[in-house]
C-alpha cells in the first residue's frame, strides 16, 4: 500500500500578464488568471500512475492534495480532484500572505504532520513539482524533507515505487544519476515526467463530491508570527520589469544567408 500526497499550488497563469503588487513585491494574484501549475499537474499524474499500477496488484492506497493558497485556490484543487485523486486539503489563512519558501514548506510540513490515511499512518509518499512557476525557488521539497526529517529525491524524470523505497532518475545538467530512498520520502519531478491526463466528464462530475479539508494556522498549530510577508526571512527589494520583447532581426537569404546567421550568433556571442 502506498498512500501519497501531492503538493499543489496555484499559480498565475503564464499566458496572461503578472505583475507584482506596488509595495511589498508580493505576487499580485489578482491580476493574472490562476491555473493549476503545470507541473504540479504532473505530480498527480504520476500519483495517480502509481495508484493505478498497485491497484491492478490487489493493493490499496490512496491520493491526498495538499495546498496552501487563498480563497482561489479552491479552483485548482477541484482540477486537480478531478484528475482523479481522492481528497484534498486546503490551507487557507490570511496571514500567510507573502510567505517565503522557507515559511511556507514549514506551514505544509505542519499539515503533512496531520495528514494520516485509513491505516492511521502519515503518507509513505510525497510528490512536489521541481520548481513553481511563479516564485520559481525550487526548494521547497527539500526544505519540507528537512522538516520532517525524511529522505527527498529531487528533479525526477523517472520514479518507481517498491516495497518500501523509492527510486528514481535524476537529470541535471551534469547527467542522470539513478537514486533510491527509504518510504516516507518526498520527491519532486520535472516536466520529463509524465504527459498528464485531461479530467474526464465523469471525473469533473465525481470532484464536486470529494472531500475538501479547510485548514486554518490555528488547525496546524503553526504560529502566525512564524510566517506571512512581515516574518520572512528572504525580501524582494526592488523588481524591473523586462523589456518588452522586440521584433527580432530578419535576415534574407541571398545565398549568404548561413554566414549571416552565424555571423549575428557570434556578435551575440551564442557561438
Ligand atoms: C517574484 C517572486 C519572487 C519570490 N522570491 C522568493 C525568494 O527569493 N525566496 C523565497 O523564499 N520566496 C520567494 N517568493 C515566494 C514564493 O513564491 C513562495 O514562498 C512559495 O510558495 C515558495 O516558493 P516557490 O513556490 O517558488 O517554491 P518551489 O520550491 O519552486 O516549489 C516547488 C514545489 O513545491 C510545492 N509548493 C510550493 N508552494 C506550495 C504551496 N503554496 N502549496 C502547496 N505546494 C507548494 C509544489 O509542488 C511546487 O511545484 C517569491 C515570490 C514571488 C512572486
Amino acid at each position: 500500500m502506498t498512500n501519497i500526497v501531492v503538493l499543489i499550488k496555484q499559480v498565475p497563469d503564464t499566458w496572461s500578464e503578472r505583475k507584482l503588487t506596488d509595495g511589498d513585491y508580493t505576487l499580485d494574484r489578482e491580476a493574472a488568471d490562476a491555473v493549476l501549475d503545470e507541473i504540479n499537474e504532473r505530480a498527480i499524474e504520476e500519483a495517480l500512475l502509481i495508484k493505478e499500477a498497485q491497484a491492478k496488484e490487489g493493493q490499496d492506497g490512496e491520493v491526498t492534495l495538499l495546498s496552501a493558497g487563498p480563497d482561489r485556490a479552491t479552483d485548482a484543487i477541484r482540477k486537480a480532484l478531478s484528475m482523479g485523486a481522492d481528497k484534498a486539503v486546503h490551507i487557507n489563512d490570511p496571514a500567510l500572505h507573502g510567505s517565503d519558501a522557507v515559511q511556507t514548506a514549514w506551514t505544509l510540513a505542519a499539515a503533512l504532520g496531520q495528514i494520516t490515511f485509513d491505516n492511521e499512518e502519515p503518507a509513505d509518499l510525497i510528490i512536489a513539482g521541481n520548481e513553481a512557476t511563479d516564485g520559481r525557488v525550487g526548494a521547497v521539497p527539500a526544505i519540507i524533507a528537512e522538516y520532517l526529517g525524511i529522505p527527498q529525491l529531487t528533479q525526477l524524470r523517472k520514479l518507481t515505487v517498491g516495497d518500501g523505497t523509492v527510486t528514481g532518475e535524476r537529470e541535471t545538467d551534469e547527467g542522470v544519476f539513478g537514486l533510491e530512498a527509504s518510504l516516507p520520502a518526498i520527491v519532486s519531478v520535472t516536466e520529463k515526467i509524465n504527459e498528464p491526463r485531461f479530467p474526464s466528464f465523469k471525473g469533473i462530475m465525481a470532484a464536486k463530491k470529494k472531500e475538501v479539508l479547510v485548514y486554518s494556522l490555528a488547525d496546524l498549530g503553526v504560529d502566525p508570527d512564524t510566517v506571512g510577508v512581515a516574518n520572512a526571512g528572504t525580501t524582494v527589494t526592488a523588481s524591473t520589469p523586462k523589456p518588452p520583447r522586440t521584433a527580432g532581426e530578419r535576415i534574407a537569404d541571398e545565398g549568404d544567408g548561413g554566414s549571416k546567421i552565424a555571423a549575428y550568433l557570434v556578435g551575440q556571442k551564442i557561438i
